[in-house]
């Protein structure tokens, strides 16, 4: 007799950090889940090094902001992003960012954090095992599953051992990464323009590169030569020196082997230079979307669902907003509050957000191209010289920094045609990549104000719904009862603050677990019931 089959509400295929962030985002919420992880889950070398300030949010309302502040990155290291000609050549202009250490932002009480990989993925793997009934198991592939009436079944298989084992979930989320063995088994296809390029990520360790070379600190440096804008220069970790050269093309030819990075590294710096290398990434720039972001049973979340170019960090960002918007959903459907709509509302919600990361992540890229011509006195000493890298330094921080000022971006999107969302009659307003404008209209995420000292509006969402109530105690009495019958968890906040509640433009605010608004308006609703179903998905 062969062991029992093990059996889980939900299933997570990846472990990577949207797959951690999921399985974080469902223990918090007290959902049981398995990850299967088919690697070890130690990340050697990051791929991803911003936390953005959306995701950061995310980390607050979890509690484990602070650890991402307490990552090794110096928290008064300047963010810049500094253009140049070669790290020991001319500064062509600078795109000044603040460090660390400025925790808020305008808009919120996060800011965008340098965080890489290496640092940033423990953080979720230890917040995620923190809870006794999700379970994280590394060396494990999933090969496929079939659907059943009451879930699915999943063939699964131990590295180790090579066994195969099944598991039944009632949900099967694939967080698997491009590649996703979810999404192929689903049949599910991929739209977009595809293929943008063939990159390399080089990292190397060397000691004062910065004093040798004669460059004020920053965090990211664009080499800029008569090539055009060709790579990037990353300082991942400045205790320990370590450095990443990234190559934005490099052609289908290359290999591992026949990297030429000596020539790279003699082009970016300017100069000769012994450093110790430490590992090569070759990757494949992508620009696509998954044709559904799956129905009933079966999910993908996080690059599974968009693959986007690394350009504006709206990656792993854009995947996390996808883990927290299906795990809240998952958990009120097996808790019992949530309906049938809510998780048919996942796609229609996040796929155009998917959509419109990856539009964007191109625009930047294709920013970046058409940069070869007439720069041939970039490096000259001569008044024409200086003459051309002042105009082309003003244009290389106009546009190509514009992958840099995205907090319409990472704050600005909203669920338009959701249909747990009931909108309220005004207008949208316009969707600004570069400035976001806080408005609690529905869909859109609930802006942030400060309430005393280190308490943000933002920190009443979380678990449950929130009704804000700006006008008369009683106006929200109506929900409490309702929201009872329901077994929906809802808190009622009262609000005393002229300010805050014009920003939020209706005396009643009801505002979903991952913050964004589903209803507003001055009064009560009619049917208090009936909107209570709606919003959670009956
Ligand atoms: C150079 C570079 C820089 C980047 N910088 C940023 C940045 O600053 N900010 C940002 O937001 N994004 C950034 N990104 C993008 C970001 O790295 C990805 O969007 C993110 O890693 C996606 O996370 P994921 O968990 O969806 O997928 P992945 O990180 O790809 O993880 C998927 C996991 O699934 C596992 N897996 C796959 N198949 C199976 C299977 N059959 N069974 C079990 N496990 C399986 C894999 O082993 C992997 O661990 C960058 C990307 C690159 C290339």
């Amino acid at each position: 007799m062969g062991e029992a089959m093990q059996r889980v509400p939900v299933l997570i295929v990846g472990g990577g950090p949207v797959g951690l962030a999921l399985a974080a985002e469902l223990g918090w919420q007290g959902v049981r889940c398995i990850l299967i992880e088919q690697g070890d889950g130690v990340v050697k070398t990051p791929k991803m090094n911003e936390v953005n300030t959306r995701s950061m949010e995310f980390c607050r309302r979890w509690g484990i902001a602070e650890q991402v502040l307490e990552t090794p990155f110096p928290l008064a290291w300047p963010k810049d992003v500094v253009f140049m000609t070669t790290l020991s050549g001319y500064e062509l202009g600078r795109v000044k960012r603040p460090p660390r250490q400025i925790r808020a932002s305008e808009h919120s009480p996060e800011y965008t954090q340098t965080c890489s990989q290496h640092w940033f993925d423990p953080i979720l793997q230890r917040f995620a095992r923190s809870f006794s009934h999700v379970t994280l198991r590394y060396g494990c592939r999933f090969e496929s599953f079939e659907e059943t009436e009451s879930g699915i079944v999943a063939t699964v298989i131990d590295a180790a051992s090579g066994a195969s084992e099944t598991i039944a979930a009632q949900y099967l989320i694939g967080c698997d990464g491009a590649g996703s063995a979810v999404r192929r088994a689903s049949g599910i296809g991929l739209t977009g323009r595809g293929l943008l390029g063939h990159a390399v990520n080089m990292f190397f360790r060397v000691p004062g590169l910065l004093e040798i070379c004669g460059k004020e600190p920053g965090t990211f440096f664009v080499p800029v030569d008569r090539g055009g804008v060709w790579a990037n220069l990353r300082i991942i970790d400045p205790a320990n020196a370590l450095w990443r050269l990234m190559v934005n093309e490099t052609g289908s030819n290359t290999t591992v082997e026949n990297v030429d990075k000596t020539a790279y590294l003699r082009r970016a710096l300017g100069r000769e230079l012994a450093v110790e290398w430490v590992d090569l990434n070759l990757w494949r720039r992508q620009s696509v979307l998954a044709e559904s972001y799956g129905d009933r049973r079966v999910f993908l979340a996080g690059d599974a669902a968009h693959q986007v170019s690394p350009t504006g960090a709206l990656g792993m960002n854009t995947g996390l907003g996808d883990a927290v918007d299906l795990g809240w959903k998952l958990a009120s459907l097996l808790q019992g509050w949530g309906g049938p709509q809510l998780l048919a509302s996942y796609d229609r919600e996040r796929r155009p957000v998917g959509a419109r990361a990856v539009g964007s992540a191109t625009q930047f890229h294709a920013l970046q191209s058409g940069w070869g011509d007439g720069l041939e006195a970039l490096d000259e000493a001569s008044a024409a010289g200086d003459a051309l890298r002042l105009r082309i330094g003003d244009i290389l921080v106009n546009q190509v920094g514009r992958e840099f000022r995205t907090m319409g971006l990472q704050l600005g999107y909203r669920y338009e045609d959701s249909p747990i969302c009931i909108p309220d009659g005004t207008p949208p307003l316009p969707d600004d990549p570069e400035t976001y404008r806080p408005s609690a209209r529905p869909g859109g995420r609930a802006p942030h104000a400060w309430l005393s000292e280190g308490r943000s509006m933002i920190d009443f969402f979380g678990r449950g719904f929130t009704l804000l109530c700006f006008g008369s105690a009683n106006d929200g009495k109506s929900f409490q009862s309702a929201a009872a019958a329901r077994h929906m968890p809802l808190d009622i906040v009262h609000i005393d603050d002229r300010a805050i509640r014009n920003a939020y433009e209706g005396k009643l605010v009801l505002v979903r677990p991952d913050g964004h608004v589903a209803w507003r308006s001055d009064a009560p609703p009619r049917g208090v019931g009936a909107l209570l179903d709606r919003v959670t998905g009956f």
